[in-house]
C-alpha cells in the first residue's frame, strides 16, 4: 500500500490490512452506517470491541485470570506517575534502575510521591547497556524496570528476580516476544508501537498487588475504580481501542508472539551482522544488551551520518535518524516491519561502503 520503508520509533509502522481496515471503518462501520468515529463508547457494538481486545491481550501474552486488563489514557508518562501514586506510599520507598531516558523520566514523576532508590544506573556508559547484580531494599514499595530502552537500544533480556513486586514499562517490546507475565505485579506499554495507534495505554496488573492500596486516590488516578468500571470510568480512547483489536487480530493470524518473536530477531541479526561488519558504521550498545526492536549505531564521523541519511532519504527510508541526545541512527524493527524493509536498508549500507570506497571517503561539501 505504502512505497516507504517505515523505520520511525512511534507512532510506527502498522501493518497494510489493518490500515485498510481501520480506514473502512471510519467512512463505514460494518455496514452500520455509522463511522467508528462516532458511535456510542456504551453502544453494544463498542463494547463488543472492548471485551474481544482484553480477549486477545489475554490471549496472546497469556494473561491469568488473578491479572486485571485496563485500557487507559495519558500515555505511558500518566503511568510514570499514576504508578508511584498508588504503590509508592504503600511503603518507605520505590526502587528504579535507571537505564536511559524513559527511566529517568519516570524516577522524576516518582520523586513527588516518596523517596527513589536508584538501585542501578548506566549513566556512566551512556546508557549503552544493562546494570546488574543490583540489590532491592527489602521495604520498597516495587522495582521499576524499562524492559526496552527506545532511545538509547538496549533491552533486558532476562527480568531479575527479587522479593519485590516487579513493575516494568514495556512501551517499546510489549507483544514483541514471549514474556511471563506471572514474574510481573504491573505491566504498562503506550499503545503506538505494536499495539496500535496512540491514544490508549495498556495496563496488566496483579488484582492482590492493585488491592494493597489502602488510600484514596483522585478516581482517574485509581487502578481500583478504572478497574471496576472496566476501563469505562470515562470516555474511552474509541478509535485507538478498536484499531488495536484490528491490531491483535493480525498478529494472531500471523502466529501470536512466539512467531513474532522468532521474524523479529532475524531482521534484528541481519542488521546487526551489516553493522557489525561495514567499517563505515559501529553499534552503539554492549552486544549482550542490543534491543531487538531499536537498533542504535553511529557512522565513522558526521559527513558519514549526514551523507547515509541523505542517500536513505532518496530512497524512501523514514525515521532512521538517531534520536536527537544520542545522534548517529536508530532503526526500529516492530512487529509490522518486513524483513524486505530490513534487507533493503542492509542493502544500501553496502551500496553506501562500495559509494565510500570509490570516491575515498566522504569530504565536507565545499560552497562556492
Ligand atoms: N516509555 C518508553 C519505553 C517509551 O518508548 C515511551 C515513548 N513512546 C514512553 C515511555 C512515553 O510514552 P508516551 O509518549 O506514551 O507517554
Amino acid at each position: 500500500m505504502f512505497k516507504k520503508h517505515n523505520f520511525g520509533a512511534g507512532p510506527c509502522i502498522l501493518p497494510p490490512t489493518v490500515i485498510s481496515e481501520a480506514a473502512k471503518a471510519v467512512i463505514d462501520w460494518n455496514g452500520s452506517g455509522l463511522s467508528i468515529l462516532e458511535v456510542s463508547h456504551r453502544s453494544p457494538e463498542f463494547e463488543s470491541v472492548m471485551t474481544k481486545t482484553e480477549v486477545l491481550v489475554r490471549e496472546l501474552l497469556k494473561v491469568p485470570d488473578s491479572f486485571s486488563v485496563l485500557f487507559l489514557q495519558g500515555g505511558a508518562s500518566t503511568q510514570f506517575s499514576m504508578v508511584a501514586a498508588n504503590f509508592l506510599p504503600v511503603s518507605a520507598r520505590a526502587s528504579y534502575l535507571d537505564t536511559g531516558f524513559f527511566s529517568q523520566k519516570a524516577i522524576k514523576e516518582a520523586g513527588f510521591f516518596g523517596e527513589v532508590e536508584i538501585v542501578g544506573s548506566s549513566r556512566d556508559g551512556e546508557y549503552s547497556y544493562i546494570p546488574d547484580n543490583f540489590e532491592v531494599s527489602p521495604d520498597s514499595a516495587y522495582l521499576h524496570l524499562t524492559s526496552n530502552n527506545t532511545i538509547e537500544g538496549t533491552q533486558i533480556s532476562s527480568f531479575p528476580r527479587t522479593s519485590r513486586p516487579l513493575v516494568c514499562d514495556m512501551s517499546s517490546d510489549i507483544f514483541s516476544r514471549e514474556i511471563n507475565v506471572c514474574e510481573f505485579d504491573l505491566i504498562y506499554a503506550g499503545a503506538q508501537k505494536n499495539i496500535g495507534p496512540a491514544g490508549m495505554t495498556l495496563v496488566i496488573a496483579r488484582n492482590s498487588f492493585l488491592d494493597s492500596v489502602k488510600h484514596a486516590l483522585p478516581s482517574m488516578s485509581d487502578y481500583r475504580i478504572l478497574r471496576e468500571n472496566g476501563s469505562m470510568f470515562n470516555t474511552p480512547p474509541v478509535f485507538s481501542i478498536y484499531v488495536a483489536m484490528l491490531n491483535l487480530i493480525w498478529l494472531k493470524n500471523q502466529g501470536g508472539v512466539r512467531e513474532i518473536e522468532i521474524r523479529n530477531r532475524k531482521k534484528a541479526k541481519l542488521l546487526y551482522a551489516e553493522i557489525d561488519r561495514n567499517p563505515l558504521f559501529k553499534g552503539r550498545s554492549n552486544a549482550a544488551h542490543r534491543s531487538i526492536m531499536n537498533v542504535t549505531f553511529m557512522a565513522r564521523d558526521e559527513i558519514t551520518t549526514t551523507e547515509f541519511l541523505k542517500l536513505a532519504e532518496k530512497r524512501g527510508m523514514v525515521g532512521i535518524r538517531g534520536y536527537r541526545a544520542v545522534g548517529g541512527f536508530r532503526i526500529s524493527l516492530y512487529n509490522a516491519l518486513p524483513l524486505e524493509s530490513v534487507r533493503a536498508l542492509v542493502d544500501l549500507m553496502i551500496e553506501f561502503e562500495k559509494i565510500s570506497l570509490m570516491n575515498g571517503g566522504f569530504a565536507p561539501e565545499v560552497h562556492s
